[in-house]
């Protein structure tokens, strides 16, 4: 289990386990934020945040909100719209910085093909 948390702490992420990569994407909105996501089926992640604890920004197609902690700022995960949809995304920021050392970060052209770069 690792656990992170946003900044004042008013969210908490746990994952079952460490991703395999990291994605650093150059899509409109991650380049802005600068996120290191980790890809999880819902059942695999636990986020713990009161009631309006977190802000959603939802966008463009509206397939997913991107969510952060309201009193911080912290971006913490994103979620699909669609609630068949399984996946989500977690921002390994809000993680120890040795998880990310040592972990690959596969950069991702969000912003044009959807291929990874490297
Ligand atoms: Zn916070």
């Amino acid at each position: 289990m690792l656990t992170g948390s946003c900044h004042c702490g008013a969210v908490t992420i746990q994952v079952s386990r460490k991703p395999r990569t990291l994605t650093s994407c150059n899509c409109s909105i991650c380049r802005r934020h600068a996120g290191l996501w980790g890809y999880y089926d819902k059942g695999q992640i636990k986020i713990l945040a009161r009631k309006n604890a977190l802000d959603r920004y939802v966008w463009g197609d509206r397939c997913l909100a991107l969510c952060r902690c309201a009193t911080c700022g912290c971006v913490t995960h994103w979620e699909p719209i669609d609630r068949a949809s399984n996946r989500m995304g977690v921002n390994f920021r809000n993680f120890d910085p040795s998880v990310i050392e040592s972990t690959r970060i596969r950069r991702l052209d969000g912003a044009n093909t959807w291929k990874l770069l490297d």
